[in-house]
C-alpha cells in the first residue's frame, strides 16, 4: 500500500480515500500499525483541526435523528461534518452495520457528510487509538466539525470525552424527579445537556426536565473555567428541528471562549502527551507478548510467583531487565 498516495488523497478530501484509512488504523496487524503510525503521522502536516464534539445518551434518545438533523443544519452552514460511532454495533437497539449505515439517510447522501459506523470488533483497548485516529483522519480530510457518538451505556464516554472539545449529552423528556438514571460521572462531563423530542405532547414534560437538569447542574458546576451559565441545559426537537440553531450558538460560544482563554490549546497538548503515553503502553505491552523469549520468561516467572518462590516485584525487575539486554 502506497502510505503518501493514500495520506495525499486524505488530505485532497477524497471519501474513499478517508474510509480506506480508517479501515487501515483499525486494524490490529502488526504492518498495518507501522503504516498507520506513518500515515497518521504525514496527514498531520495537514495542520487541520475540527470541532470535535462528543454526543452521548441511552438508545431511543433520538441520537440518530439528532445527529441527522444537526448535521443537515451544519451542512446547510456551509460546513463538512464528519459521524463517528464509538460502541460496537450490538449495543445498539436493533443495531447492525447495515442498520447503522441507514440511521442518518440524508446525511449519508450528502457530500460535505461522512459517517462511519463503529467497527463490529476491536479489541477493547484499541477503540481510544482507533477513534482517536480516525477524528485525526476526518480532520486531515478538511471536515470542519466531527461528531463522535456513543451509546451512554458504557466507559466509552469518559474516552470520548478525553478527546472531544465538547461534549453533548442527548435526554428525553420524562416525569419523575430521578435523573433517568444518568451516570453522574457522565453528566459532569457534559457541556451542554440537550433535552430531546422537546415538541407536541412532549414539550411540557420537556420543559420540566429541562428545568431539573438546569437545577443539577447548577449544583454540580465544577469547572470554574467555563463562562459563566455552563454547562447548560436546553430543550430541541430533533423532529422539528426547534432549538438546532440555539444549541449550535451555544456550542460555539463555548467553544470560542475556551479558545480566548488558551484553555483550547492546553486541553489539546495535555491530550497528546496523554496519547502518546497510551501509545506508548500499548507498544510496550505488544512488544512483550510477541517477544517469544519475554513470553517463556513471563510464563515460568508467573509460575514461580504463584508457588511464592520469588516475589512479584522482583520477577517483573527481571523481565524489565531482560528487555534492557
Ligand atoms: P437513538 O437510538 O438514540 O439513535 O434514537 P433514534 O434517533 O433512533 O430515535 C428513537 C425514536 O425517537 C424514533 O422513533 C424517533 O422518531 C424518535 N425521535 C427522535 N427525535 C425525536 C424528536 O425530536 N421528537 C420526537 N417526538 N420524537 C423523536
Amino acid at each position: 500500500m502506497d502510505i503518501d498516495d493514500l495520506a495525499a488523497r486524505v488530505i485532497a478530501g477524497e471519501r474513499r480515500a478517508l474510509a480506506r484509512a480508517i479501515t487501515l488504523v483499525e486494524s490490529g496487524r502488526a504492518d498495518h500499525r507501522a503504516a498507520a503510525a506513518r500515515l497518521i503521522e504525514i496527514v498531520a502536516t495537514a495542520g487541520r483541526q475540527a470541532l470535535r464534539i462528543g454526543l452521548s445518551g441511552t438508545p431511543g434518545v433520538g441520537k440518530s435523528t439528532f445527529i441527522e438533523a444537526f448535521g443537515m443544519f451544519l451542512i446547510e452552514k456551509g460546513l463538512k461534518v464528519a459521524v463517528l460511532a464509538v460502541d460496537p454495533s450490538s449495543a445498539r437497539s436493533g443495531g447492525s452495520i447495515l442498520g447503522d449505515k441507514t440511521r442518518m439517510e440524508r446525511l449519508a447522501r450528502e457530500p460535505a457528510a461522512f459517517i462511519r459506523p463503529s467497527p463490529s470488533q476491536t479489541e477493547l483497548g484499541g477503540v481510544a487509538r482507533r477513534t482517536r485516529e480516525a477524528v485525526a483522519l476526518c480532520e486531515a480530510a478538511g471536515f470542519d466539525v466531527v461528531l463522535i457518538e456513543t451509546v451512554g451505556v458504557g466507559q466509552s464516554e469518559t474516552m470520548v470525552g478525553a478527546m472531544a472539545d465538547l461534549f453533548l449529552l442527548l435526554i428525553a423528556p420524562a416525569g419523575g424527579d430521578e435523573l433517568q438514571g444518568v451516570k453522574r460521572g457522565i453528566m459532569e462531563m457534559a457541556d451542554l445537556i440537550l433535552v430531546n423530542k422537546a415538541d407536541g405532547d412532549l414539550k411540557p414534560t420537556a420543559t420540566r426536565t429541562c428545568a431539573d437538569y438546569a437545577g443539577a447542574l447548577r449544583l454540580l458546576r465544577k469547572r470554574r473555567r467555563d463562562p459563566e451559565g455552563y454547562p447548560k441545559a436546553m430543550m430541541v426537537s430533533a423532529r422539528t428541528h426547534d432549538g438546532l440553531a440555539e444549541s449550535w450558538a451555544a456550542m460555539t460560544e463555548l467553544a470560542d471562549w475556551r479558545k480566548a482563554q488558551g484553555v483550547w490549546a492546553g486541553t489539546r497538548a495535555d491530550q497528546a502527551r496523554a496519547w502518546f503515553e497510551d501509545d506508548l503502553r500499548h507498544a510496550l505491552l505488544a512488544r512483550l507478548e510477541n517477544d517469544p523469549k519475554i513470553r517463556a520468561m513471563v510464563e515460568t516467572l508467573g509460575r514461580q510467583v504463584a508457588e511464592g518462590a520469588t516475589s512479584p516485584a522482583s520477577a517483573a525487575d527481571r523481565v524489565i531487565a531482560a528487555l534492557d539486554d
